[in-house]
């Protein structure tokens, strides 16, 4: 039997990167999977159809807009309404925008706050209610190095990923007694679209190559040099969701090659 057999898994902002990566993991391991996030709805139809064929389980997508609360917790009722249960929430969407606090537009502020942050609280609001009828659930919260230490120019999403690093120990506290457990999980610098725009426009304002702007950025904070996998990343999430990981709860995991550790 595959580990995640007979769980449903919700994973938001999942047609792209960390949170793909994570989908797929997860429907490999055996899981039903409920897909989130925006994108091309041909390619996204082919991504889910692919996935669900090559893992042999349920797929399903369901595209809400999770800057807005309403539509976060809609995404959870419907993934009930379709799969019946929800057992694993991965709460990954996420969105950067780079500027000094002067120069902070307030609606990115406003953004980045509902999109990394606040639709964690709402998704997690109805799936743990969920969770709570059956006694077992998985909140898988995607925070980053960025929950734990500070750059400049990111105060919206420091703060976003520091709140959501404090979400992740009051819902772990709140199940403790149960067999629901939080956690977050802290990836450095991950190859994907969100930092790929961080990449190229740090070329174009240093007018300098994209290879030179990537081992710029990388090297910057990462001692290892390396972007961190989105793989790897998944493979730690299954681990959380397995029986092993049932005592590990309100825990901030780094995956950041050696980022938080100077
Ligand atoms: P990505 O841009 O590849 O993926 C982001 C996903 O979120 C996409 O599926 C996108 O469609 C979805 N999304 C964005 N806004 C949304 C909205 N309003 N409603 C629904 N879905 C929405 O980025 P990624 O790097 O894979 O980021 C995933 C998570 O990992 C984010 O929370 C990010 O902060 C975190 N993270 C990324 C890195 C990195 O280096 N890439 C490092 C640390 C943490």
């Amino acid at each position: 039997m595959k580990s995640l057999e007979n769980k449903v898994a919700v994973v938001t902002g999942s047609t792209s990167g960390i949170g793909l990566a994570i989908a797929q993991r997860m429907a490999h391991a055996g899981a039903e999977i409920v897909m989130n996030g925006f994108g091309d709805p041909a390619e996204i139809e082919r991504t889910r159809e692919a996935l669900a064929a090559s893992a042999k389980v349920p797929v399903h997508f369901i595209p809400a807009d999770l800057s807005k609360g309403a539509e976060a917790q809609m995404l959870i009722r419907q993934a009930i309404a379709i799969a019946k249960r929800v057992d694993i929430l991965v709460n990954n969407a996420g969105i950067q925008h780079v500027a000094s606090i002067p120069e902070f537009p307030d609606e990115k502020w406003d953004a980045v706050i509902a999109i990394n942050l606040s639709s964690a609280f709402h998704t997690s609001k109805i799936a743990l209610a969920d969770m709570q009828k059956r006694g077992w659930g998985r909140v898988i919260n995607i925070a980053s190095a960025h929950g734990l230490v500070a750059s400049v120019n990111k105060s919206a999403y420091v703060a976003a990923k520091h709140g959501i690093v404090g979400l992740t120990k009051v819902t772990a506290l709140e199940n403790a007694k149960t067999n629901i457990t939080c956690n977050a999980i802290c990836p450095g610098w991950v190859d994907t679209p969100l930092v790929r725009k961080q990449i190229e426009a740090r070329a174009a304002a240093q007018s300098i190559s994209v290879e030179e702007a990537t081992q710029q950025l990388v090297g910057e904070k990462q001692p290892s040099e390396r972007f961190v996998s989105p793989e790897h990343l998944a493979e730690l999430a299954v681990f959380l969701c397995s029986e092993a990981g049932s005592s590990i709860t309100g825990s901030s995991y780094t995956m950041d090659g050696g980022w938080t550790a100077q």
